[in-house]
């Protein structure tokens, strides 16, 4: 029985108050804590009279250390949640530090100016030295070990699916199918129409950073870029049908090259419709895509937070998405001297999504996790010391959690490859 705090209210985070409220056995108590407290208070109304969970709620700026410290030497959680932006995710940590409570996440740190001076000298060292210029990457968090640590404390971080659950099945093939793993390739496929010529189905600003970045995979533990978009490949998807992927860089090819290094290869594709990407290069052309604020009529505006401000909320996308999302991962590899494939994937239907919590699939499939990996910190079935990604912990447990919390997943031995 714990006590959780979460910090953030969007997407996701509703997502995942859902299911705390669901799984009340292990979520006594909740606080959800965000910059806008009458969100908070909507989604407290939503659930308060259909679960045992105890819901507060409490406005706060997590990118203020010492707002987050307050609240939660007022609050006294076991574990904090943050599902607010990667932009917290430094901050929220050296709260839960200095009052040695354990945290937890969805997606690795990004700085929200990246014409920050101090910033930009240590990412460019690291573009340099490993070989791929996206804005996030584990480093910053990482760099936390020796802290959490000392403290005898567990940071959990990306538990969302991808990252998160791809992990957790990277671990889960690694323990029961494989002697050897050679290749893993990640495919995230969102099959799902909402009816908008153009919405992104998380946070716009972090997804179309993320997608307008250029793609990497690693390759015998180093890391090959290539332009956005340059690999193509068309996939067969169970359930969804025959989709064009692109390959993309991505936070758990990072944490997978280092936790497993024995694989020659990790890849991750994600599918992307022809009017996505056409109205994506336009905005990126015209300067929409930009984080460098800009002079307007005496106002200083970041264009894609002015974009963001013009774009579908991915949280009201959920009456309109119909259609289903399939996310996986295929591996080769060895197993009693013999060659092998394996493909573990989940779907996920966008509508009954909306039907039980309010949202689309994307949210829903990234909420669920979010709820999983705290419970097992709370519970202390994974709990060490440190710093860690899901890929670093027994997956049996959350295996079995995504198959009785709405994410059922699927082996298949005998897989279509990806060339
Ligand atoms: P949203 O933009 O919908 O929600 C973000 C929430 O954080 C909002 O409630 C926002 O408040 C709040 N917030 C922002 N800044 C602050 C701050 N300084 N202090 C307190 N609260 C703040 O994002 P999503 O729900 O789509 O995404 C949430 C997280 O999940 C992101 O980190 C995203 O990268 C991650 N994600 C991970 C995935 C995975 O598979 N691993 C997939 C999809 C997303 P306000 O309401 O005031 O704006």
């Amino acid at each position: 029985m714990s006590r959780v705090l979460i910090i953030g209210c969007g997407g996701v985070a509703q997502v995942a108050i859902a299911k705390c409220c669901q799984n009340s056995d292990t979520f006594k108590e909740i606080m959800i804590a965000s910059r806008t407290k009458s969100k908070c208070d909507e989604v407290k109304a939503r659930w308060e009279n259909e679960t045992s969970t105890i819901i507060t709620t409490a406005q706060v700026d997590a990118d203020k250390t010492e707002e987050v410290v307050a609240l939660i030497k007022s609050y006294n959680p076991d574990v904090v949640l943050n599902v607010a932006l990667p932009y917290q995710d430094l901050t929220i940590m050296d709260a839960c530090l200095e009052c040695g409570v354990h945290y937890v996440d969805t997606a690795n740190y990004e700085p929200e100016d990246t014409d920050d001076p101090e910033w930009r000298a240590i990412y460019e060292k690291r573009c340099k030295d490993l070989g791929f210029s996206a804005y996030f990457d584990y480093s910053w968090q990482w760099a936390y070990q020796e802290k959490f640590e000392k403290a005898g404390l567990t940071a959990l971080c990306g538990t969302g699916f991808d990252p998160g659950v791809t992990s957790v099945f990277c671990a889960y093939a690694k323990k029961h199918y494989f002697d050897r793993i050679d290749t893993i390739d990640i495919l995230d496929c969102n099959g799902g129409d909402h009816g908008y010529a153009f919405a992104t189905n998380f946070n716009p600003e972090i997804n179309l950073r993320e997608v307008s970045a250029p793609g990497s995979y690693m390759e015998d533990g180093k890391w090959i870029e290539i332009p956005p978009m340059a690999i193509k490949r068309e996939y067969d998807f169970p359930e969804v049908g025959m989709k064009d992927m692109y390959l993309l860089h991505h936070e758990e090819i990072e944490a997978l090259g280092r936790n497993m290094p024995e694989v020659k290869r990790i890849r991750f594709f994600m599918t992307f419709g022809q009017s996505y990407l056409t109205h994506m290069k336009c905005l990126e052309n015209v300067g929409m895509l930009s984080t460098t604020p800009i002079e307007f009529e005496g106002q200083q505006i970041v264009p894609i937070q002015f974009l963001k401000a013009l774009l579908p909320d991915p949280a009201s996308l959920g009456p309109r998405t119909v259609g289903k999302t399939n996310i996986g991962c295929i591996f080769t590899g060895v197993k009693d001297g013999k060659e092998k494939t394996l493909y573990i994937y989940n779907v996920c239907d966008h509508q009954e999504c909306y039907r039980e919590v309010g949202s689309q699939a994307i949210s829903y499939t990234t909420g669920v996790p979010a709820m999983i990996g705290t419970a097992l910190v709370a519970e202390g079935l994974w709990k060490k010391p440190g710093v860690f990604t899901t890929d670093e912990f027994d997956p049996d447990p959350y295996m079995e959690m995504l198959n009785k919390w709405g994410l059922p997943w699927v082996v298949d031995e005998n897989p279509v490859l990806v060339d």
